[in-house]
């Protein structure tokens, strides 16, 4: 079977990149491992930068059926209050379960076809070509590895998926709507090294969970206890509670998102903010313009012209994933960890800026420079060249 496209993984950048080519009238294969709907652990907290981008290569989505909007945020530091804010830029909560079946269906009725549940069995990245664990070979123009975080797709081209050193890890349980009937969004930037806690509201249940850089928390489950402890002092059997872990890749993004026909998007290009460990707006975009640079290049030069393509469309979002990846450095390091919340906490504006960005309403070049101009004037203006104090 021969396919323009062939897309690994249908989560929000497979399902974009499948809706795209399709629409465009490309022949187009999209393969995952599970039926749909299926689970995916995730926050679920769906900004209004992806909910932009969602509109842009979606269309309208049944709006009420997949999102609970949240505009009530509570910035606290190991469960002490920073600031809270009201009328906050929205985030949608949803569910993965239904909001990636949404996304797969819609990419089927634009003409992709499915191929769930199927294992990929081996991969041919030279020839773009692949077999699946029931037999059948699939031959491609140009093979889309969109399947997450611990890719096979980029294991094929470059050994593995992720570098340990770097990749982020997030646990998560979805407990009883009671312990946060207000629809507050709670985010605790001192419940992990170099992450943060959340307590996301849904429509039925909160999903409270604890993440960060796997290798600064080798006791994350110990992290997660305390923060569970702290929102849910009378659950009982808390030794028993089920959480779940995923790895998410934090900031440590491929500069070169593919080799000869093969793209990577979303986490399997490890693309998630390393700050906000936002990751659904990134997988949707990158899926689009992977989607976009096959279309282009099987129009002119032929596949191998789509990797350059893709990089170039890229380029933004690598440029934010590089800033935010700065930026953490700063207010993670040992001297300034106390400092930006303590910064969050004093100054209702950069709580405010913060939110902006998590929105989407901001980008890092614009919150960079004012975030390390103030983090340097709060030290005594050590940081700042000698004119600029
Ligand atoms: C604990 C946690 C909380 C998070 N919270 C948020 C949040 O609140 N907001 C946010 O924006 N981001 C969040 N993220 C990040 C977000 O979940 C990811 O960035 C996003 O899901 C990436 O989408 P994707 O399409 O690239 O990959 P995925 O959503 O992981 O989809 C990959 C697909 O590939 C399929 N697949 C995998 N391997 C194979 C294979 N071998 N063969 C066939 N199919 C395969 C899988 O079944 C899956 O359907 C969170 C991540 C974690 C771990």
């Amino acid at each position: 079977m021969h396919f323009d496209a062939i897309i690994i993984g249908s989560g929000p950048a497979g399902s974009a990149c499948a809706l795209t080519a399709a629409k465009a009238g490309l022949s187009v294969a999209l393969i995952d491992k599970s039926a749909f709907p299926r689970e995916k652990l995730c926050g679920g907290g769906v900004t209004g930068r992806a909910m932009g981008y969602l509109g842009q290569i979606f269309g309208p989505l049944p709006q009420d059926d997949l999102f609970l909007p949240s505009d009530s945020v509570r910035l606290t530091y190991q469960g002490r209050m920073l600031s809270q804010h009201e009328n906050a830029p929205v985030i949608h909560m949803t569910m993965r379960r239904e909001f990636d079946a949404e996304l797969h269906r819609q990419a089927i009725a634009a003409g992709a076809q499915p191929f769930a549940p199927v294992r990929l069995a081996s991969i041919d990245p030279g020839a773009a070509r692949i077999t699946l664990a029931d037999g059948r070979s699939l031959q491609g123009g140009v093979l889309i590895g969109a399947d997450g975080a611990n890719s096979a797709v980029a294991r094929s081209l470059f050994g593995r998926a992720f570098d340990p050193a770097k990749i982020g890890f997030g646990l998560e349980v979805e407990l009883p709507r009671t312990l946060n009937p207000d629809n507050t969004t709670e985010i605790d930037l001192g419940a992990a090294e170099w992450g943060y806690g959340w307590v996301f509201p849904k429509a039925g249940s909160i999903t409270l969970g604890v993440g960060g850089i796997h290798a600064r928390n080798p006791e994350m489950k110990t992290h997660f206890r305390a923060y569970l402890a702290h929102h849910a002092p009378d659950l009982e059997d808390m030794e028993n509670i089920h959480c779940k872990g995923a790895f998410l890749p934090f900031g440590a993004y491929r500069k070169i998102p593919g080799k000869g026909r093969v793209l990577l998007a979303g986490d399997a290009a490890g693309l998630v903010d390393p700050i906000t460990g936002e990751g659904i707006a990134w997988a949707l975009k990158s899926g689009h313009l992977a989607g976009l640079a096959t279309i282009e290049a099987l129009a002119g030069q032929g596949p191998t012209a789509a990797l350059p393509a893709y990089q170039r469309h890229l380029a933004y979002i690598h440029r934010e994933m590089e800033a935010a990846r700065r930026i953490r450095a700063l207010i993670y390091a040992r001297p300034f960890q106390t400092l930006f919340p303590r910064a969050l906490e004093r100054h209702p504006s950069m709580g405010r800026a913060y939110l902006r960005l998590l929105a989407g309403e901001l980008d890092y070049a614009d919150l960079g420079a004012r975030v390390l101009f103030r983090l340097a004037r709060r030290l005594g203006g050590s940081l700042l060249p000698r004119r600029a104090r």
